[in-house]
């Protein structure tokens, strides 16, 4: 992201924010709330209309008014805090529902990789049960499985653990700690700040939509320069 701008009427969610984000890293949001963590998430997925700047993935502008919007959220996976499964369809269904309307993948195909997918985040044979028959934590791995399902070169993640019960947190950070052992890029969101210290490359620190502070989680956590973010650390950890 360069300099990218984003307002909602008169008040300036994003201001001149630069990101750089390098393949096969993980990089932390943190920031109070209100900040515009989310906002970032959903700018650079284009769920939001940027006012100015600009947004790379790869080599191309996506924020260009000639760039292919379908195309690039297919290479783009996100997941929310809220898991979104469709509640009338099975595990199955909810993962390949996209890939095969949206981006014309075979049932055999999609069926295949949902499996496949399913298997590797621990919950193989689940594939025919109703979202609301697991638990809150499989049903985020669930989403986790549906944005990886079109095989995105990133991954943006939102708070994915805020709405679980403590005990079922740590199966979904750890699907999240596997991600990026297999060198999935991945932005996320969180106030999980020993998660974000343990798993992150790059920790951004949001202020009122200014990124105040960036390096790697060895120094926004350990040494950090703004006295802001000394505030905040202290504040949360
Ligand atoms: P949290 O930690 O609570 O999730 P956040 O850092 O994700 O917070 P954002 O959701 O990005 O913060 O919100 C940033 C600011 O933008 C807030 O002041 C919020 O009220 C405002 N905002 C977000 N979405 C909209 C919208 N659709 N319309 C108007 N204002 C919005
Ligand atoms: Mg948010």
């Amino acid at each position: 992201m360069r300099s990218v701008r984003k307002t909602f009427g008169d008040s300036v969610v994003l201001r001149d924010v630069d990101l750089e984000v390098a393949p096969h890293t993980v990089t932390a949001l943190i920031g109070a709330s209100g900040s515009g963590k989310s906002t970032l998430l959903r700018c650079a997925n284009l769920l939001e209309e940027i006012d100015d700047g600009a947004i790379w993935l790869d080599d191309e502008e996506i924020t260009h008014p000639r760039a292919d919007q379908d195309a690039v959220r297919r290479r783009i996976g996100v997941v929310f805090q809220a898991y979104n499964l469709f509640p009338h369809m099975t595990v199955l269904d909810n993962i390949t529902l996209a890939p095969r309307r949206v981006h014309g993948v075979s049932r055999t195909d999609a069926e295949a990789r949902a499996h496949e997918l399913l298997e590797r985040l621990g919950l193989g044979g689940r594939a025919g049960e109703y979202p609301d028959r697991l638990s809150g934590g499989q049903q985020q791995r669930v989403a986790i499985v549906r944005a990886l399902a079109a095989r995105p070169r990133l991954l943006l993640l939102d708070e994915i653990t805020a709405a679980l019960d403590p005990e079922l947190v740590g199966e979904v950070l750890a699907v999240v700690r596997d991600l990026k052992a297999d060198g999935m890029t991945m932005v996320l969101a969180t106030h999980e700040m020993g998660f974000a210290r343990d798993v992150a490359d790059q920790v951004c620190f949001l202020d009122s939509g200014v990124v105040l502070e960036r390096g790697t989680a060895e120094q926004i956590f350990g040494d950090p320069r703004h006295e802001r973010t000394q505030r905040f650390l202290r504040r949360i950890v």
